[in-house]
């Protein structure tokens, strides 16, 4: 097993990391709240999380990965109610739809990916515990958990109660008995999402989700937590509440945290627009940049998105692009003599808190010894085969060249069309037109006719 060392935000400093258990590592991480699509802010914890959890496991960790879905929240019930949708039916949409944008990014699935719809009862039996406890109470428009009365309130965001109440306005009329006080369960208006309870027909509140869902699936303390750093409050701090005043024992030992990326200069909100978004951006730019992109500072830098930086990240995806090209005729070949220095910094820099700008510039610098070598074949040879070693963790290189024949395609191509009718036979409508459109995208175009489906390219 590698040594790892990675930034705690609950210690406030880095710390070796080591699991509670052997080499085993439950690594729970928050997922989207599926109302949108995700822009390139959101997607810089997935990319990077996925990307640390595939390092732990190819260096020796057994990581169990669990990425919750928040297929109920307010944002989604809002969204449908602009939309005149159904929540379960927006929901859907962009559950799907932030799949897709992962797996085009290269990242991986979670081994375990829970709705938080599918998770009611385990939430429900949470908040059953908290009230027999004394840490709930009940108001016209909901339950709600008492922070006063969990004593380690604050020690992940390092606020007190104190400070943050100086700091808020406290509204004279509500019946919370603390402003900080956060719902456990919300009671459902008509047409709103709702499920059956002790305290009557209503839906979880996003802390109780998370903090049910990592439970019922590691089924102890976690060895990592994680998410982006606006998540440290509430999120996170609520999180650990209702968990640690339930079950007695600490939700996670290591609490990381990624940071901001900005949008010239300026937060990035989801309200932005399509501009960017990770399938809007997909249309102009392969995935291997937007990850150089992502990569292209430490995770607790913020990044600032602009055009400059992706004309950065499109210059460093070409320097891999012509390195590859001019060596073409040159056979990758395994020599790690030859390539050891460079791996053992890699890898100190990714042992060191995941620090992947380090580990892109040393990937630079061996691409660059190529181009000085005299002689370069046998260097170029090795270069090749670790890069691309290095490339199933980045996936940053470009595609190694494909030699699909025309008979191939085409076999492809049926075999896409027959996906599409058994999609359509099943009323997966969405399924069937996802293929058309994406085909669509490539130039090809499908023609239904009385005989059969049959395409064309433009
Ligand atoms: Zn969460």
């Amino acid at each position: 097993m590698e040594q790892i060392t990675l930034y705690n935000t609950l210690a406030g400093k880095k710390e070796i990391f080591k699991p509670l258990e052997g080499n085993k590592v439950f690594f729970y991480c928050c997922g989207p709240t599926v109302y949108n699509y995700i822009h390139i802010g959101n997607a810089r914890a997935f990319v990077l999380f996925d990307f640390i959890r595939r390092y732990m496991a190819q260096n020796g960790y057994t990581v169990t990965f669990i990425q919750n879905i928040t297929d109920v929240e307010d944002k989604i019930i809002k969204k449908a109610a602009e939309e005149k949708k159904s929540w379960d039916s927006v929901a859907e949409r962009f559950t799907r739809a932030f799949q897709e944008d992962m797996a085009r990014l290269g990242v991986l699935s979670p081994d375990i990916s829970p709705k938080a719809t599918e998770t009611i009862p385990a939430m429900i039996t949470l908040i059953e515990t908290l009230e027999k406890k004394g840490f709930t109470y009940t108001i016209s428009d909901g339950v709600y958990f008492r922070v006063r009365k969990f004593e380690g309130y604050g020690k992940l965001s390092k606020k007190s109660l104190d400070d943050l109440r100086a700091g808020s306005r406290i509204s004279v009329n509500d019946e919370k008995e603390d402003p900080f006080d956060f719902a456990l369960w919300k009671f459902s208006k008509p047409g709103e999402p709702a499920w059956e309870s002790p305290w009557g027909r209503g839906r979880p509140g996003w802390h109780i989700e998370c903090s049910a869902m990592s439970r019922q699936y590691a089924g102890r303390t976690l060895d990592i937590h994680a998410g982006g750093e606006d998540l440290v409050f509430p999120h996170h701090e609520n999180e650990i509440a209702q968990s640690e005043a339930a079950l007695g024992e600490p939700l996670a030992r290591y609490w990381m945290h990624n940071a901001y990326v900005n949008l010239n200069g300026a937060k990035m909100s989801k309200s932005l627009g399509n501009d960017v978004t990770v399938r809007s951006l997909l249309k102009d730019h392969p995935p291997q940049v937007l990850r150089l992109f992502l990569f292209s500072a430490h995770y607790r830098k913020l990044l600032d998105f602009t055009a400059d930086a992706l004309v950065d990240a499109e210059a460093k995806y070409q320097r891999f692009n012509n390195f590859f090209h001019t060596f073409s005729d040159v056979e990758e070949k395994e020599d790690f003599s030859l390539v050891k220095e460079w791996d053992e910094r890699v890898r100190a820099f990714l042992n060191d808190d995941f620090n992947t700008s380090g580990a892109l510039g040393v990937f630079f610098e061996a691409v660059a010894a190529c181009f000085k070598e005299k002689d370069p074949a046998g260097l170029a040879g090795a270069v090749k085969h670790w890069l691309r070693r290095w490339d199933s963790l980045f996936f940053i290189l470009p595609g190694e060249e494909t030699s699909l024949t025309g008979e191939t395609l085409h076999g492809l191509m049926e075999i896409l069309i027959d996906i599409r009718h058994r999609a359509r036979a099943s009323k997966d409508f969405e399924l069937a037109d996802m293929i058309r459109d994406r085909l669509k995208e490539l130039g090809i175009m499908l023609e239904d006719t009385p005989d059969g489906t049959r395409y064309k390219k433009r």
